[in-house]
């Protein structure tokens, strides 16, 4: 996905942009091999569906048009966390839910409609040639065609998701791997994909049940294209959510409420049960690097990969890709005496800016995560302080109209997590821990 995004915003600056694909890409939406995470939810929040909008104008009805669903989070969604349900979402917060396998189809057209993007698929990128100086990165090197290729290219960006091999290929080249922080969650994923019952079984036309707890449980109903629901449970810390039948059954049973199992208990299941394991944060701090070769940019998954359980990936990916469209707009505007000049400088430019923009999601992600003691990974010594604070912030969510809509621009990434210190809700937050507010409204 972010391949993509960083493509769209490649082609305003280069004449030709190559996408290198392992896959072989069929034209229908369709579950793949080197995405095996397109069998799970995936939610992609209001702030990346506004990216993808502005790099791609009318993306969002196009989606529409495919069978895509536009929920509202004020009306649509039924939503619980920390064994509370939230009954006071603000309207107008719009998202829309899909497959994966449909968003990505959606975006690759746009993309390979653009001039001069080109796909090469069923190719794997295996590492990096150079100019004689090991300074500059001029090419990747191919194979999977009916030879080993070398791809020139004035810049080579590194998408290639989690399993990326760029620290050994900088390695092999003379230079360090970045050194990775990591927090070892264990979340474990198993998803089923069921024909939407007519009727709907509820008001609501997602059910969200979040917030891993008690438990460290968690179950989702997203409508999806097709008149079809994706059904996915999650489990934290090696509670693994089976994937025979019965077992999936009994652990939707198991979350803090039994809606989601009353709601798919008679349902008709389509596919088989898909499972994925996801056992840590992790980010790569190219950033941090003393050296770092010319004509390399490294984003999306293969940067930083959040718990998918926060929703910010996709999100996160498409920022990045926007980072990368300024910082080569700035590199445009300097002044390069020598030709062949043109993206000094750009690596370490972006590599320190694009970590500015996965701070953010890494903080919210890690620090909810590292409130559960068995989680290992680095606390800073505000953590306890954050994690007191956080919880009583879940709990005004709850009830309190002005804090849920901040908390809901958070999480959705259209502000920063500081509009979760704002007065309003930090006074809210002490008159909660003293005991001066009380609920005026609980979802039943
Ligand atoms: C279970 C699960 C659920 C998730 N749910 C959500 C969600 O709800 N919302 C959200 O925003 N995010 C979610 N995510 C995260 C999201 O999937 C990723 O953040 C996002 O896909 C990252 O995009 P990417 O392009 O960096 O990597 P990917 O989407 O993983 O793409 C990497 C691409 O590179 C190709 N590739 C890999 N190696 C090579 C090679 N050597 N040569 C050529 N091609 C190669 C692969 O085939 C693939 O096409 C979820 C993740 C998981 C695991």
């Amino acid at each position: 996905m972010a391949g993509l995004l960083a493509a769209r915003v490649l082609s305003d600056h280069f004449e030709r942009v190559t996408i290198i694909e392992r896959d072989v890409i069929s034209t229908e939406p369709a579950p793949r091999k080197g995405v095996p995470q397109a069998r799970h939810v995936h939610v992609l929040l209001a702030r990346g569906l506004d990216v993808l909008g502005e790099l791609f104008p009318g993306v969002g009805d196009e989606l529409a048009a495919a069978g895509a669903e536009r929920i509202d989070f004020g009306t649509d969604m039924r939503w619980q966390s920390f064994g509370t349900w939230k009954v006071c979402f603000p309207r107008g917060l719009r998202c829309s839910f899909q497959s994966r396998a449909l968003l990505e189809a959606v975006v690759r057209r746009r993309a390979l409609a653009l001039d001069g993007v080109r796909l090469r698929d069923g190719l794997r990128a295996t590492g990096l040639a150079t100019d004689p100086s090991g300074r500059r990165i001029t090419g990747v090197r191919v194979e999977g065609g009916l030879a080993d290729e070398l791809i020139p290219a004035e810049l080579v960006v590194d998408t290639s998701g989690r399993g990326s091999r760029m620290p050994t290929w900088l390695e092999t080249l003379g230079y360090a791997a970045p050194e990775e922080a990591s927090v070892r969650v264990h979340v474990g994923y198993a998803s089923r994909i069921y024909r939407r019952p007519e009727p709907a079984p509820g008001s609501w036309r997602a059910l969200y049940m979040l917030g891993t707890e008690p438990g460290h449980r968690a179950g989702v109903i997203s409508p999806i294209e097709g008149g079809r629901w994706m059904v996915t449970l999650i489990g934290l810390l090696k509670d693994y959510p089976p994937a025979d039948e019965r077992g999936f059954l009994e652990f939707a049973r198991g979350l803090a409420s039994d809606e989601l199992y009353q709601a798919i208990r008679g349902a008709e299941p389509l596919t088989d049960i898909a499972s994925h394991r996801f056992p840590s944060h992790v980010w790569r701090r190219y950033d941090r690097l003393a050296r770092l070769p010319e004509g390399l940019a490294v984003l999306g998954d293969a940067l930083c990969s959040i718990n998918p359980v926060y929703g910010q990936g996709m999100t996160t990916g498409a920022l990045s890709a926007l980072t990368l469209d300024r910082c080569l707009h700035e590199q445009r505007r300097a002044r390069h005496t020598r030709p062949g000049e043109e993206l000094c400088g750009l690596t370490r430019r972006f590599q320190s800016r694009v970590a500015e923009v996965v701070e953010a999601p890494w903080r919210i992600a890690t620090g909810e995560d590292l409130r559960f003691p068995e989680v290992e990974g680095e606390r800073s010594r505000s953590q306890t302080l954050l994690n007191w604070y956080a919880r009583h912030v879940h709990g005004l969510c709850g009830y309190d109209p002005e804090v849920t809509a901040r908390f809901c621009r958070v999480q959705h990434m259209l502000a920063g997590p500081l509009a979760l210190f704002h007065p309003r809700v930090a006074i809210a937050v002490l008159r909660r821990q003293l005991g001066l507010d009380h609920p005026h409204a609980f979802g039943a």
